[in-house]
């Protein structure tokens, strides 16, 4: 039967480990969360801030929803372009202190509809070898040259930045705060190099905003390089709690995008009742930055205790702690131990990070409680008893 290439292709995801499976999430998006019927601790969520419940933002959605209904009708170019995503566009631009902002759908439309809007033949895209998918795909779709150098290594960026053609349009992308690692891009050298060869800046900054800098501006806005930098997007879903992306930057970055960027123009717009929510969202992010002192005290509490269990840490100074595994397989067994005693730490295989480096992706929220830290490491602790004990047998 025509189609028997999917039974064949699954069971090689099986035995290689990579199969996927969804699980399923009862209940609110919290600092604890009920899967597959469980009640766990939840370390695999973007929601660091815990600003996906807040009543605040509850609050926004339902009045929007009276006020202007569900459903914005047509893309943003057509009839859908209502008050709040101008509204939303205004307060992205203020937060990150750009001339200019325009929202998108989500970040993989954003990363998409921008490298393909700025770059096309004849471009050169240099983008580092751990960037997100949605960037890798929007390379794809630039139809550039891409120059994938290695993970933060200024070297051989600026080696593709000198072979790229004198006259060619240039454009370097990363991430600020990286998503599967979490350690920081070296932004401050990245833009003197953008500089030195003429080449135009893109930061994605999903898993910073919200999180870094001053007011949660993020890494660029920390590192007071905002001027430097031509293209900042984020997304509205992680810390933010809501959902869409943004861009911000230049006005005429913002015209250009509206004329060009396919992912922008060919898709509704996002409905009121989450433009209001993202715009709550933003104010909370600046009224309420006890939320980012929580989530740092909790990092420290989390890698303090891991490094007592004798786990070996990376980089990571963020909310995002990966712990190296090496193997699928024994990744995925050592997620489903930690699941059994109640702590939900998700495992992230290839293709989402480099072959040989699967790993535990454990990131915290500012709403963690004491208790479920400790209880989380003592899950940990018993976790690593009994995966040793597997290896030995
Ligand atoms: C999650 C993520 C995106 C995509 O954002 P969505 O709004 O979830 O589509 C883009 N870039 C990075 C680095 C991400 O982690």
């Amino acid at each position: 039967m025509a189609g028997n290439f999917i039974e064949e292709e699954l069971k090689r995801l099986k035995e290689q480990g990579l199969y996927r499976k969804l699980r399923h999430v009862e209940g609110e998006q919290g600092p604890t969360l009920q899967v597959d019927g469980q009640e766990v601790i939840n370390l695999c969520s973007n929601n660091y801030l815990g600003l996906a419940n807040h009543p605040v933002m509850r609050q926004a959605a339902k009045e929007a929803i009276d006020r202007y209904g569900c459903g914005s009708g047509a893309s943003r170019l057509i009839s859908g372009n209502m008050t709040l995503h101008e509204e939303l566009e205004d307060k992205s631009a203020g937060l990150k202190g750009t001339e200019a902002a325009l929202v998108f759908n989500s970040g993989y439309h954003a990363n998409i509809g921008i490298l393909s809007s700025l770059i096309g033949e004849g471009g050169v895209i240099l983008s580092d070898s751990f960037n997100h998918a949605s960037i890798v795909d929007g390379c794809r779709l630039a139809r550039a040259t891409v120059v994938v150098y290695p993970h933060c290594d200024l070297e051989r960026l600026e080696e593709g930045l000198k072979k790229a053609p004198a006259a060619a349009r240039k454009l370097i992308v990363t991430e600020t705060l990286f998503s599967m690692d979490g350690d920081e891009a070296p932004l401050a050298e990245i833009v003197n190099l953008a500089e030195r060869y003429g080449a135009m800046v893109m930061v994605d900054e999903a898993h910073a905003t919200g999180v870094c800098g001053p007011n949660g501006a993020g890494v660029v806005a920390k590192l007071g390089l905002g001027d430097r930098i031509l293209v900042q997007m984020g997304t509205l879903g992680k810390a933010l709690g809501a959902f869409g992306a943004y861009v911000a930057g230049p006005r005429e970055l913002r015209e250009i995008l509206i004329n060009r960027s396919r992912s922008f123009i060919y898709t509704t717009s996002l409905p009121p009742a989450v433009m209001a929510m993202a715009i709550a969202a933003v104010d909370l992010v600046y009224k309420e930055p006890q939320r980012r002192l929580a989530l740092w005290h909790n990092c420290r509490a989390l890698r303090d205790g891991l490094r007592s269990l004798a786990y070996s840490l990376g980089e990571s100074q963020s909310q995002i702690q990966p712990l190296i595994i090496g193997d699928a397989q024994k990744c995925m067994a050592f997620s489903e131990q930690l699941l059994q005693r109640g702590v939900f730490a998700h495992g992230i295989r290839p293709p989402t990070v480099p072959p040989g480096t699967s790993r535990l992706r454990i990131t915290l929220m500012a709403t963690h409680t004491h208790e479920h830290l400790h209880r989380a490491l003592k899950a940990f602790e018993e976790a690593k008893v009994e995966m040793r004990m597997e290896d030995r047998g």
